[in-house]
């Protein structure tokens, strides 16, 4: 079994919030092990806890079509999110679900040990960008243990607002130039060890 299957199982056991009882499926992430991009949401929607898998709803299909902008299918990324389980009422996550969850991330980002990491939405930038405002990271990448980090805004926000989905649409065009830099500055993939996460 591979490691993210292994992981899975795993996540699929976790009841450490309240809303796991509520959950009909947990949404672990999914996307390529070996997968240079990873890419991080913030929570399930309805959609995705009805069928288990991150992004398949509106903002799901959004992101395909980002990502089809860029050549890219997303079977060869990796998506994930903050928390796995739906808020319920669609809420923002706890502090206290973000503190949980955060392990489930962590050890995501240690198997796939992504070249670049996408945040998408407020959430997922404050893991990676401490202090930051997202209207004014977007589109800025930060270069450190060996990977890249590129903030962007989320895409059901995207949606909704004009000026922000021009915003979000301009940003995913810069990806494949720091994906290419991400290859030059390791020729390995990092290791997990160089990872730095910041508490929120
Ligand atoms: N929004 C997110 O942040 N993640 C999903 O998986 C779906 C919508």
């Amino acid at each position: 079994m591979s490691a993210l299957s292994e992981l899975y199982k795993e996540i699929a056991l976790c009841h450490d919030c309240e809303i796991a009882e509520y959950r009909i499926n947990v949404v672990p992430g999914e996307g390529a092990e070996d997968a240079d991009i990873m890419f991080i949401g913030e929570a399930p929607g309805w959609h995705e806890d009805q069928q288990g898998r991150p992004f398949v709803g509106p903002a799901g299909q959004y992101l395909d079509k980002l990502l089809a902008s860029i050549n890219l299918k997303r079977e060869q990324v990796y998506i994930a999110n903050v928390i796995k389980c739906r808020p319920m009422a669609n809420r923002d996550p706890s502090p206290v679900e973000i503190r949980n969850c955060r392990k489930w991330l962590e050890r995501q980002i240690e198997v796939i040990r992504p070249r670049m990491i996408v945040t998408l939405g407020r959430y997922s930038m404050a893991m990676f960008f401490s202090g930051k405002s997202i209207s004014k990271i977007h589109g800025t990448a930060q270069k450190r243990d060996n990977i890249i980090y590129y903030a962007m805004y989320h895409p059901a926000a995207a949606l909704h607002q004009q000026s922000l989905r021009q915003a979000i649409e301009a940003d995913m065009l810069k990806i494949p130039s720091l994906l290419a830099e991400a290859e030059a500055i390791a020729e390995t993939k990092p290791q997990p060890q160089q990872l730095t996460m910041f508490e929120v």
